[in-house]
C-alpha cells in the first residue's frame, strides 16, 4: 500500500512536528485542530503551523515545504481527510476526545486508510472501543518523540487486531519516508522507551539524594563517560520539561502500580514553574552566559562545576565497557551510587523486557534511538560482562532475573548476529532490506585495502566503498593516498564504480587535517605545502575524471574538504540531516581543494546557456557562500543552496544511505562516461572591483576586519579568473589560482592565529 497523503489531527507540539517532518519528506499533509473561537475557525491549526515553522532547531528541513501543508478545523474541514491514506491523531491525552474523533473518522475515511494514535500511554484497547472490525484492522499506535524531526525513535504499537498489511505499510513509511528507527512495542503503559527511561530518571534522582551527590556530579557520571548523551540525566529532563516528566511518571505509577516516586524537591520545582529549558530554569538555569546548577538541598542555583570525582580521570579515555566497569568501582559514595543505579536499571530492564518488547533488540534500539544511549541495556550488559552484572545486582540484594539466567555468558553472540529470544532460543537478527552494514562487510572479509586513516571495502555487485576512519573524518595524507588507490583499483579490476561514505554517527568529514598544515606553515615548508594542496586538488578532480561513477554519500558535518569531495562526485546521495559548508574562511583560508572552482563552474555553467545572462550573478553567488561560510541545515537546503544538484538524491533514513548510494552506482554504471572538461568566461579585474566594493562597505561599517577584507579579496581573485582582463578559463586555471590564494593566506600571521585558535577551542577567531 502506498501512503501518498497524510492527515494529522492536533496541531500542537507533536502534531505540527509530525506534519513538518512529513512535508520535509515531500508528502502532502492535511493538518486539523479544533475550531477557533475568535471568528477565525481555522486559527488553532494555522497558529500551530506558524509556531512549528519558527521552532528551533528547525522542524522543517526546508521552510518552503510548509506549502505542502493544508490547515483546517475538525468541524468544517474534516472531509479534507477523505483522500488521506494515513491519519495520525495527536490531540489531547484523554480517551474521550480521542474516541469521539475516531468515531467521526470511521465515517468519512476511505476503507483503506490507516489511523494511528500518538498517545504516550492510553491503551489501544481502550481507544478502539466502539469501533467496527474494519477500523480496528487499520488502527495502531505510532509513538513519535519530541521533536519528531530530530529524535530517531518511532515506537509502533500494533493491537492483536491490526492487520499485517497496515503494520507493514506504516513501518516502511516510518523508516523510508520519515527516516525513523522503528521499534515494535507492546500495548503496555509507557511502551518501551518511556517506561525504562522514566524509571531510570526517577531512580537516579532518588539515589542521588540517598548517596548525597550533586546534580553536577551525577551528570558527569551519567554522561558520555558511561555511554549516555552529554545532556545526561538532568539536562535531558530540563529539555523534555519537568512537568512532562512529572505527568508521565504519575501516569506510569497509576497504570502499573510500580514505584515511580520523584523526590519532593523535584516535584516542588514543577509547582514553582521551574519546568526546565522552556521556562529558563529547572535543574539548571542560565544567567546570561553562565550556566547555574540547582543545589537540590536548598533550592538555590550555584555556578555549574566540573566536579573532580576521584578515579574518573584515570578511566575517562578508556573504551566504553572499561569506563562503565571503572565507574562501578569508584571509591566511596560515587561507586556506591553507580552500583545501585546500574543494578536497578539492569534489573528493571531484565524483568520488564518480555512484557514491553518483542525482543531484546527492540529494547536496546528504543533506548539508543530514544535516549541517545551509545548502547542499550542488553548490549551494555554484554560489554560490561554478565559476571559483573550478576555481582552488581546481587550486591544490591536483588534476585537474578530469569532472562539473565538464560543468557549464560552473553545476550548477543560475539559477532552480533544472533541474540537471546524471550523463549530462551537463540535467533538470528533479520537483515533489513536495502541496508548495507560495513561491519558485516568487514566481518565477511570484504576489506580490499586499508591504512590508518581510510579503507577500501567490497560492497558486492562490483561496487567498492572508500571509508574514512580518521577522527571526525578529517582528511589527511592517508585518505588522499586511499583515494588514489581506490580509483586505480576499481579501474584495474573493472568494477562498476565507487561509493565514498562511512558509518560515523556524526561527521562525514570535518575537513582537512589542519594540525599538519599549520605545523608546516610555521616552519616555512612551502614546497611541501604546495605539493599537498596539489595532491588534494588531484584527489578531488580525479573523482570526476574516473571512467566509472563515483557516488559520495555524506551525512552530518560535511565541512571544508569534506564538502569539496562531495562537490566532485558524479552524484551525491545525501542523508537528510547533512550540514554542508565551505567553511575555510573561518580559519582564514579559502577552499583550495577545488571547492571555489566547482561552485564557480557550476553556477556559471547554469547561466551560460542564457545569452543575455549576467555572469556576475554566478560569481556573486559563489562569493557569498564562500565568504560567509554558508552551511546547509539539511540535505534539502544543500540542494537549494547549490551544494547539490537536481539529480542528487536524499536518503531520509541514515541506515539506508550506503545501500542507496550503491544502487546509484549500479544505476549509472552501464554506458558511463566521465563528464567532459569545462571552460567558462571569467570576468577579470572589473568584477573583482565590484566584489571589493561590497567588501569595503562592510569594512567601513565595522562589520569585518582588515584580515577579512584580505581573505575576501583572495576569494574574489579566484572567482574572477585572476586580476587581469576577462578571459576564458579552464578548470585547471582556476585550480592554480585557488592554490596560490590558499598558500598566500596560509602565509599570513593572522590566518595562522585563526587555525591555532580553532584547533584549540573548536571555535572561530575573528581577528
Ligand atoms: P499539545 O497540547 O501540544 O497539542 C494538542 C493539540 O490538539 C492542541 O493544539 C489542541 O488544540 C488539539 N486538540 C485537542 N483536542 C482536540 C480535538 N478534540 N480535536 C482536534 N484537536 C484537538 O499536545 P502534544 O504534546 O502535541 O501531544 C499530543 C499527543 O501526543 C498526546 O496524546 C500526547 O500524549 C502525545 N505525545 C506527546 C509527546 C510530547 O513530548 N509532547 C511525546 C509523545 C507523545
Amino acid at each position: 500500500m502506498r501512503i501518498r497523503k497524510i492527515g494529522v489531527v492536533g496541531a500542537g507540539t507533536m502534531g505540527a512536528g509530525i506534519a513538518a517532518l512529513a512535508a520535509s519528506a515531500g508528502v502532502p499533509v492535511v493538518l486539523l485542530d479544533i475550531p477557533g473561537e475568535d471568528g477565525d475557525r481555522g486559527g488553532p491549526a494555522k497558529k500551530g503551523l506558524e509556531r512549528i515553522a519558527k521552532s528551533k532547531p528547525a522542524a522543517f528541513m526546508d521552510p518552503d515545504r510548509i506549502r505542502l501543508i493544508q490547515t483546517g478545523n475538525t468541524e468544517d474541514d474534516v472531509e479534507l481527510l477523505a483522500d488521506c491514506d494515513w491519519v495520525v491523531e495527536a490531540i489531547i491525552e484523554q480517551p474521550g476526545p480521542k474516541q469521539a474523533l475516531y468515531e467521526r473518522l470511521e465515517k468519512i475515511l476511505p476503507e483503506h486508510a490507516l489511523v494511528t494514535t500518538n498517545t504516550s500511554g492510553i491503551p489501544m484497547s481502550v481507544l478502539v472501543q466502539g469501533r467496527g472490525e474494519s477500523f480496528r484492522r487499520r488502527f495502531l499506535g505510532t509513538h513519535f518523540f519530541n521533536p519528531p524531526r530530530y529524535l530517531r525513535l518511532l515506537e509502533i504499537i500494533p493491537t492483536p487486531e491490526t492487520s499485517p498489511q497496515a503494520l507493514a505499510a506504516l513501518t516502511a513509511f516510518g523508516e523510508r519516508m520519515m527516516g525513523k528507527g522503528v521499534v515494535l512495542a507492546k500495548d503496555v503503559p509507557g511502551f518501551i522507551a518511556n517506561r525504562l527511561g522514566v524509571y531510570g530518571s526517577v531512580q537516579t534522582m532518588r539515589l542521588m539524594q540517598e548517596h548525597d551527590l550533586t546534580i553536577d556530579e551525577v551528570d558527569t557520571l551519567n554522561g558520555p563517560l558511561t555511554g549516555r548523551p552529554k545532556s545526561a540525566t538532568f539536562r535531558t529532563a530540563d529539555l523534555s520539561g519537568l512537568d512532562v516528566l512529572k505527568h508521565v511518571r504519575g501516569g506510569l505509577a497509576e497504570a502499573t502500580g510500580e514505584d515511580f516516586t520523584m523526590p519532593q524537591w523535584a516535584l516542588d520545582l514543577v509547582d514553582q514553574g521551574r519546568l526546565g529549558e522552556k521556562t529558563g530554569a529547572g535543574f539548571y538555569s542560565k544567567q546570561g552566559k553562565q550556566i547555574q546548577t540547582l543545589d537540590w538541598k536548598t533550592g538555590e542555583y550555584r555556578p555549574q562545576e566540573k566536579p573532580e570525582i576521584p578515579g574518573v580521570a584515570e578511566i575517562a579515555k578508556k573504551p566504553l565497557p572499561e569506563r562503565v566497569r571503572g565507574v562501578l568501582q569508584l571509591p566511596g559514595k560515587y561507586g556506591a551510587f553507580a552500583r545501585a543505579q546500574f543494578a536497578r536499571a539492569w534489573h528493571y530492564a531484565l524483568t520488564k523486557a518480555p512484557e514491553l518488547a518483542y525482543d531484546i533488540v527492540g529494547v536496546d534500539r528504543a533506548l539508543e534511538w530514544g535516549f541517545a544511549m551509545e548502547q542499550g541495556p542488553f548490549r551494555q550488559m554484554d560489554a560490561v560482562g554478565l559476571d559483573v552484572v550478576r555481582q552488581t545486582i546481587a550486591a544490591e540484594g536483588l534476585d537474578e532475573p530469569e532472562l539473565l539466567r538464560q543468557a549464560g555468558d552473553r545476550f548477543y553472540s560475539e559477532d552480533g548476529r544472533t541474540f537471546l529470544a524471550f523463549d530462551g532460543s537463540r535467533q538470528t537478527l533479520p537483515e533489513a532490506e536495502g541496508v548495507v552494514s560495513l561491519a558485516a562487510v568487514r566481518r565477511a572479509g570484504g576489506v580490499l585495502e586499508e591504512n590508518a586513516e581510510a579503507a577500501l571495502l567490497d560492497l558486492g555487485d562490483g561496487v567498492a566503498l572508500l571509508e574514512f576512519r580518521s577522527k571526525m573524518g578529517t582528511l589527511g595524507e592517508g585518505v588522499i593516498r586511499m583515494i588514489a588507490t581506490a580509483l586505480e583499483r576499481v579501474d584495474r579490476e573493472n568494477r562498476a564504480g565507487l561509493v565514498i561514505s562511512h558509518e560515523d554517527p556524526r561527521a562525514f568529514s570535518a575537513g582537512a587535517n589542519l594540525v599538519a598544515t599549520l605545523g608546516a606553515a610555521r616552519e616555512g615548508r612551502w614546497d611541501e605545502l604546495d605539493a599537498s594542496v596539489r595532491a588534494f586538488q588531484t584527489a578531488t578532480t580525479s573523482l570526476r575524471k574516473a571512467p566509472f561513477p563515483v557516488v559520495v554519500a555524506p551525512f552530518g558535518l560535511t565541512l571544508g574538504g569534506g564538502a569539496e569531495i562531495t562537490l566532485h562526485a558524479d552524484r551525491v546521495q545525501v542523508h537528510a540531516e547533512t550540514y554542508i559548508g565551505l567553511v575555510e574562511t573561518g580559519v582564514g583560508l579559502l577552499p583550495g581543494g577545488g571547492g571555489t572552482k566547482e561552485l564557480l563552474f557550476r553556477f556559471t555553467s547554469e547561466l551560460q546557456s542564457y545569452e543575455e545572462a549576467d555572469l556576475f550573478e554566478a560569481v556573486r553567488r559563489a562569493f557569498g557562500m564562500i565568504a560567509m561560510a554558508t552551511t546547509s541545515t539539511s540535505g534539502l537546503e544543500a540542494k537549494k543552496l547549490g551544494f547539490l544538484r537536481e539529480a542528487d538524491r536524499i536518503s531520509m533514513n541514515r541506515d539506508h544511505l550506503i545501500g542507496d548510494a550503491k544502487l546509484r552506482v549500479l544505476d549509472l554504471a552501464p554506458g558511463y562516461a566521465p563528464p567532459p572538461p569545462r571552460v567558462i568566461n571569467a570576468l577579470g579585474n572589473r568584477a573583482i572591483g565590484n566584489l571589493r566594493y561590497g567588501v569595503w562597505s562592510l569594512h567601513e561599517a565595522g562589520q569585518i576586519s582588515d584580515h577579512e577584507v584580505l581573505i575576501a579579496t583572495e576569494i574574489a581573485k579566484v572567482l574572477c579568473g585572476g586580476d587581469g582582463p576577462p578571459r576564458q578559463v579552464t578548470e585547471q586555471d582556476v585550480l592554480d589560482l585557488e592554490r596560490e590564494g590558499f598558500l598566500r593566506l596560509l602565509g599570513t600571521e593572522k590566518t595562522q592565529e585563526r587555525i591555532e585558535y580553532t584547533l584549540k577551542t573548536g571555535k572561530t577567531l575573528r581577528n
